[in-house]
């Protein structure tokens, strides 16, 4: 099998891409599939500065060395969740990253900010699942770290298998609100709201998975405890097995949907927030959720301090 590009001996197949790379040849092809999708979908401009939500996965990571790599000024942002080992190990990855490639990363601890509240206390106090309250706690975080910070623009390391599992979740049920906001760029919808941006929407967690290979990215391999049973899995696992017979359905089914399907929705109107009574972040009821489930915990441990005494 030989390079598309350069007719050497290919390392990697790609057969929703009907291509093949050697090292070299990839690595650019990889990078270049990510400066397309930011300049098509004008996430953001070249002088300007790029906040990087990083766990020390293999996706935040490679996406930051892309960046880096294309001379967008970036900074990275560490989100200690509070889970375990997990958290410790991913915290690490990432401390050791930013620090061979010598970039700024700015930790935000959830257990050392605030009511000093970590995942897994805040889903038992609230009896809600982890992911859930992971969720609202990482809306709400990384929105207040990059308006502390001063960035206009935050970019995840959401990749293709995402995007298409949840799409795959928002039709399934029909979730035309979800679908009005499943999009590559996210317009703030209020001042205080920053301008979310997933520039490894196309590329799949197989690409991105042998980028980090070669560009020897160390990152926690382990997946966070809480992802097991999650239902994404199994979209992913039927979306996995429609790819293997029909080469191109993923990059299809997310790509038709944003060009052709996503406006449709995005027509849906849409409330603007106002602001918390608590923490002034925006808000679409009198509290933000993030408030909210800070008072659950608070009112919990109030009630259990008091059948104490
Ligand atoms: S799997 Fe759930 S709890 Fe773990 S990082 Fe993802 S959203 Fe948070
Ligand atoms: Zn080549
Ligand atoms: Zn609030």
């Amino acid at each position: 099998m030989k390079c598309t590009r350069c007719r050497a001996k290919a390392e990697v197949q790609l057969r929703a891409h009907n291509s093949a790379f050697c090292r070299p040849c990839y690595v650019v092809f990889f990078q270049r599939q990510v400066e397309r999708a930011i300049a098509r979908q004008r996430m953001f401009a070249r002088d300007e500065p790029v906040l990087v939500a990083v766990s020390g996965g293999k996706d935040s990571l490679a996406l930051w060395d892309v960046l880096a790599d294309l001379g967008y000024a970036t900074s990275g942002l560490y989100l200690g969740l509070g889970i375990g080992d997990y958290s410790a190990r991913s915290r690490d990855k990432a401390e050791a990253f930013a620090a061979r490639r010598g970039l700024p990363l700015r930790i935000v601890d959830l257990s050392e900010v605030g009511p000093g509240l970590g995942v897994p206390e805040v889903a038992a106090a609230t009896r809600r699942t982890p992911c859930a309250a992971c969720g609202t706690m990482k809306r709400h975080s990384f929105d207040a770290a990059a308006l502390e910070a001063g960035f206009a623009v935050l970019a995840t390391g959401h990749n293709l298998d995402d995007e298409a599992a949840r799409l795959l979740g928002n039709v399934l049920h029909w979730q035309k609100d979800h679908l009005a906001r499943q999009r590559p760029v996210l317009h703030p919808t209020h001042p205080k709201f920053v301008r979310k941006v997933k520039p490894l929407y196309l590329v799949s967690e197989y690409e991105t998975a042998v980028y980090a290979f070669m560009r020897g990215i160390d990152y926690v391999v382990e997946e966070c405890p809480n992802a097991v049973g999650a239902t994404q899995l199994v979209y992913k696992d039927v979306l996995a097995r429609l790819e293997v017979e029909s080469p191109g359905t993923k990059l299809r089914f997310v790509q038709e949907f944003v060009r052709t399907a996503q406006p449709a929705f995005a027509e849906v109107e849409h409330q603007a927030p106002g602001e918390c009574a608590v923490c002034g972040m925006p808000a679409y009821g009198e509290v933000c959720s993030y408030c909210r489930l800070v008072r659950e915990v608070e009112t919990k441990r109030a009630r259990a301090a008091a059948g104490r005494m």
